[in-house]
Order: C-alpha cells, then sequence, then structure tokens
C-alpha cells in the first residue's frame, strides 16, 4: 500500500485531508509538501505555456470574428441609407406636389387671361416718305426679358440651310434698280414697277413700306408667331424696312432693303450688334418663323446681322412665277 495515500500515516506520511484543513501560514512544511510546492510554479509556468497558443487563438477567434462579424453595423448602415432615401423620395414627393399646384395656378391664370390684345407700337408717320422711310425704331419698349435676352446663335452659318439668299445683284437683274442714282442715304424709290407694288401699312405689330406680296409673306409670319407665342409678338419692333441706297462703302451695291424685300426686326426696340455672332432670343424664335415662309436670316451673314430677314431667291423666283412682282 502507498503510504502517501495510507489515512493512518500520521505526521511521517501525506495526509491530504490534514494538508488542506491547515493553513499555509500555521501548518509546517513536510519534506513532500516542501518538494511539491516547490514545483508548483513550475506546473503553473507549464500550464501557461502550454495553454498560451489556446488562448491565442481563442482571443483572435474572438477579436476577429467581431471583427469580421459586421452584421449589427451593416444593419445599421443599411437602416441609415434607407433613411437617406425615404427622406429623398419625401422631398421629392414634395417638390412635385409644389409644381402640381404651380401648374394648376398657371392653368387657372391662362383660362382668366383676357383675349390678346397685341401692343401696337406708336409711330408718328409724317408725310409720304415716297419709299423713302427712315430708319428708326418705333416706340420704345423697356421690358427686359428673355425674349430680349443677348444670346449666341448656335451655328449661324447654317441657319438658311435650303434657303438661298438673292442678293443684290440678284434683285436688280430681276427687278431692275429700283432707282438710277444711288447714294448712302435713304431716297425715294423710282422705280415704276417695283412703286406700284410698294405700300405703307401695319402688319401685325409693326408698321412697314415693303412690296406687296413680301407684307403678304410678313403678315403670314407674324399670325403664326402671335398664335404660338403672343408674348413674343407683342414685344417685336422694327428698325426699319425700305431703304433705296447702295451698301455702305461700297459705289454700286445695291442694298436689299431698296427693294422692299428686306425688314430689320428686334425686341423691345433694342438694336442688335452688328458681326459679334450673338442675337436676342427672341430673334432666334422669330427665325423659324421667317425660314418656313421662305425668308433668310442676316445671322448667317460673313458679317452677322441677325436683326436682317430677307425673302430668299426661291420665294423672289415664285413671286415672279406667280405674277405678284
Ligand atoms: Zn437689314
Amino acid at each position: 500500500m502507498c503510504r502517501l495515500y495510507d489515512p493512518r500515516a500520521g505526521h511521517n506520511g501525506f495526509d491530504a485531508a490534514r494538508l488542506f484543513r491547515l493553513s499555509w501560514r500555521d501548518r509546517p512544511l513536510r519534506p513532500i509538501e516542501s518538494n511539491f510546492m516547490k514545483l508548483v510554479p513550475a506546473i503553473i509556468l507549464a500550464i501557461a505555456i502550454v495553454l498560451a497558443p489556446v488562448i491565442w487563438f481563442a482571443l483572435q477567434w474572438a477579436v476577429g470574428d467581431r471583427g469580421s462579424y459586421a452584421g449589427p453595423a451593416i444593419d445599421s448602415q443599411a437602416r441609415i441609407e434607407i433613411e437617406i432615401l425615404n427622406q429623398q423620395v419625401e422631398d421629392i414627393r414634395l417638390r412635385m406636389e409644389d409644381i402640381r399646384e404651380g401648374m394648376a395656378a398657371l392653368g387657372q391664370e391662362v383660362r382668366n387671361r383676357p383675349a390678346f390684345q397685341p401692343q401696337r407700337p406708336v409711330l408718328q408717320q409724317s408725310a409720304p416718305t415716297d419709299g423713302a422711310e427712315v430708319f428708326q425704331q418705333n416706340g420704345t419698349n423697356d421690358i427686359i426679358d428673355a425674349y430680349a435676352q443677348v444670346v449666341l446663335i448656335a451655328d449661324r452659318r447654317n441657319v438658311n440651310k435650303g434657303l438661298k439668299i438673292a442678293g443684290g445683284r440678284y434683285l436688280t437683274e430681276k427687278l431692275g434698280l429700283p432707282r438710277q442714282n444711288l447714294s448712302d442715304k435713304c431716297e425715294p424709290m423710282t422705280n415704276p414697277r417695283l412703286k406700284s407694288k410698294l405700300k405703307t401699312t401695319q402688319v401685325g405689330p409693326i408698321r412697314v413700306t415693303m412690296l406687296q406680296p413680301a407684307l403678304d409673306s410678313l403678315a403670314r409670319v407674324f399670325e403664326n408667331v402671335r398664335i404660338t407665342d403672343p408674348d413674343l409678338y407683342a414685344r417685336i419692333n422694327t428698325a426699319g424696312a425700305l431703304c433705296v441706297r447702295r451698301i455702305r462703302g461700297t459705289t454700286n451695291r445695291v442694298s436689299t432693303h431698296s427693294f422692299g424685300l428686306a425688314v430689320d426686326l428686334n425686341i423691345d426696340g433694342k438694336l442688335d450688334t452688328l458681326g459679334d455672332g450673338k442675337t436676342q432670343l427672341g430673334l432666334t424664335i422669330l427665325a423659324d418663323f421667317f425660314r418656313t415662309e421662305g425668308w433668310v436670316w442676316g445671322a448667317s451673314w460673313r458679317r452677322e446681322d441677325s436683326m436682317h430677314f430677307e425673302i430668299s431667291r426661291k420665294q423672289l423666283d415664285q413671286w415672279l412665277a406667280e405674277g405678284k412682282l
């Protein structure tokens, strides 16, 4: 029998029960206990060494897993994003409501609008000028709005695509000179054939002197503008139509204004700057109506003249063929 576990072993044997009953302080150490106690730090150290990797892996698992386990974090992120999206949807919904209300108010305003009354510019027509209409703007209008805004002319060299410019030489060839001696000033038309077709009248929002077929065509242009865009129509102003003279700076080239087949227009009486490649927004809109009626726009000239509209070669040929000129 092993003495170590013999309960009767007494003080000479290893009595475990007695050992645990005694406190460390008041219990004298026996040799075998003393040896065992000496081993305790080494055993603890050994256990620590053995467990160290295990603890390390356990910690790695716990920390690593917590790092990659982003479930609740993802949920929070998603919740935030969903909340932001909800806010945006709500914002859009409110804006749409505003737009709908605005549209309804606008519709009501349009329905309540009185019948359109074109604003006729006041022109003090002096004694008959015999074709020598003075180049001046008719009436004044200081309203600055989008139509009067000066904008760049997009692709201006191609604005008359499909239409050919008649030009002074072609017009002279077809109609004869409006008068024999041309100067730099506007002078009366003397060509009897042309003079018989010349008329000064109110056409749409402006009063002009032109040949009859051009007046009729201009009336159609303005009527289409009036129906489509009454606000623009009300702001159309003229800087003159007929002016029998040569082109300034030349000795024999006749201006197309000399034949009563060209008109200079602007919005609100603001004159266009020649050759800057820009024009009033309203004139770019008007140009579409003129092109439809067979007029060419001076915006495409080498030296841009965007207030200028004149009948195209095709239109002239048509009027000649129809016996209108
Ligand atoms: Zn002109």
